[in-house]
C-alpha cells in the first residue's frame, strides 16, 4: 500500500469513550454531541454514531444543512440547529423534526411549526434574544403553533473556571426561565458547553452540549486527560545530506552546523500545517522527535531526522507515543485547538477512520 501523503487517522473509539465519560458526569441530564463544522473537523456522520453508541442522545449543528446531512445519512436521533441566515426555508427542518434555535420573534415567525428551543442572551453578547425582548418573546412563543421544548443560552468563559461571568450568566438564565414558566411554558433548560460539563454539575440542567471535550481536547487548563481522536500523519518522501554551512528552504532561515540528514515531508500549509508553526514544531518519525528545519512551505517541509524514503510521520496525534497534540500546536501558535483540528477539513486530506 503506498504511504499516506497527508492523513487523518479518526479514532471513532476515543469519541465514543470520551462522550461515556461526559454523560456520565452530565447524567441524569441528557447529552447532546455537537458535530458541526463537520463533526469539527472529524466528521460529521462517522461522529455522530460514535457520539450516539457513546451514550449522546442528541446531536447538535449550526445549520440546517449540517442537520439535514445527517437525516440524510439515515441517523435519527433528535438534532438542534441554531444558526442560519435570514430567509432560510424552515419547512425541510419540520418535515425532517429538526429541531430550531430561535433569538427572535421574526425568527419565531420564520420557523413556523417547527419545534423550538428559545435562546437568551445571557452575557456572552452574540447570538441569542436581549433580556430586554425575551418576555415578549416567550409570549409570542407560547402562542405560536410552535412546540417549545427548552430554553438555552451559552457560556462566555466556562473555561476559566471561577470567572465571575459564569455565575451571573447562570443567574440571568434562572430569571429568564421564570419568565417561560410565568408565560405557562414547560420548558427544558441547556446551557453547559465542555467546559462546564467538566466542571460545573450544577448547570448541567436537562441536557448539556458538548463539543472539543468529546473530541478529546479538555478546554479547561489544566483538566483532566481525555483521548484526542484525530491523529495527523504523513510519511517521508525523500532524504538527503547537507554539509554544515548549508542553508534550508524558502527564506534560508536554517543553516545546518555540522553535516546533517534531512527528510522531505510532502505536506504543508495547503493542508492545515500553519506556517506560522515555522520554527517551532518537531515531528515523530520512527518514534523519535525530531526537528522541522527551515519555512513550512505550501506542500512540503523538511525535517532533521535519520529516515528513508516511505517512513511514518506523525505530525500530531494523542501524544501516547510522543507525538505533538493539537493542542501543542495552538500553544505554540497562540490559538486554541478548535482552529487546528477544524482547519483539518480539507479536500487534499485524506480521512481514515479507526
Ligand atoms: N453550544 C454551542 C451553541 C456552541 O456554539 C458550541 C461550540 O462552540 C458548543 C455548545 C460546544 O462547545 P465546546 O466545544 O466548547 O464544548
Amino acid at each position: 500500500m503506498a504511504s499516506p501523503r497527508a492523513e487523518v487517522l479518526v479514532h471513532l473509539d476515543h469519541i465514543e469513550a470520551n462522550v461515556a465519560l461526559l454523560a456520565e458526569r452530565a447524567g441524569p441530564a441528557a447529552t447532546m454531541a455537537v458535530v458541526k463544522a463537520d463533526g469539527y473537523g472529524h466528521g460529521a456522520v462517522p461522529v455522530a454514531r460514535a457520539a450516539l453508541r457513546g451514550g449522546a442522545s442528541w446531536l447538535g449543528t449550526v445549520s440546517l444543512a449540517e442537520a439535514l446531512a445527517l437525516r440524510d445519512a439515515g441517523i435519527d436521533a433528535p438534532i438542534l440547529c441554531w444558526l442560519d441566515p435570514v430567509g432560510t426555508d424552515y419547512r425541510p427542518a419540520v418535515a425532517e423534526g429538526i429541531d430550531v434555535a430561535v433569538s427572535s420573534v421574526e425568527q419565531l415567525r420564520a420557523v413556523s411549526g417547527a419545534r423550538v428551543h428559545l435562546k437568551i442572551d445571557t452575557g456572552l453578547t452574540r447570538g441569542g434574544c436581549p433580556p430586554g425582548l425575551w418576555p415578549e418573546l416567550v409570549r409570542a412563543a407560547a402562542a405560536s403553533d410552535s412546540e417549545v421544548y427548552a430554553v438555552w443560552s451559552h457560556l462566555a468563559c466556562a473555561d476559566d473556571p471561577g470567572h465571575p461571568s459564569i455565575d451571573a450568566q447562570a443567574r440571568r438564565f434562572a430569571e429568564a426561565y421564570e419568565v417561560a414558566l410565568a408565560a405557562g411554558l414547560r420548558p427544558r433548560r441547556h446551557l453547559a458547553n465542555s467546559a462546564a460539563t467538566l466542571t460545573r454539575p450544577d448547570l448541567c440542567f436537562d441536557m448539556v452540549r458538548v463539543g472539543i471535550a468529546m473530541y478529546g481536547l479538555n478546554p479547561v487548563p489544566g483538566g483532566e486527560k481525555l483521548a484526542p481522536a484525530m491523529t495527523f500523519r504523513s510519511s517521508v518522501v525523500s532524504v538527503k545530506d547537507i554539509a554544515a554551512g548549508e542553508s534550508v528552504s524558502y527564506g534560508h532561515l536554517w543553516t545546518a552546523e555540522r553535516d546533517t540528514r534531512l527528510a522531505l515531508v510532502p505536506v504543508g500549509y495547503a493542508d492545515g500545517v500553519p506556517r506560522l508553526l515555522t520554527g517551532r514544531m518537531s515531528v515523530l518519525v520512527n518514534d523519535v522527535l525530531c526537528p522541522v528545519r527551515g519555512r513550512i512551505c505550501m506542500d512540503q517541509f523538511v525535517v532533521e531526522c535519520d529516515a528513508r524514503p516511505g517512513d511514518e510521520v506523525v505530525l500530531f496525534g494523542p501524544g501516547t507515543r510522543g507525538e505533538p497534540t493539537a493542542t501543542d500546536w495552538a500553544e505554540a501558535i497562540g490559538t486554541i485547538d478548535y482552529e487546528i483540528v477544524t482547519g483539518m477539513n480539507r479536500p487534499r486530506v485524506t480521512r481514515t477512520y479507526l
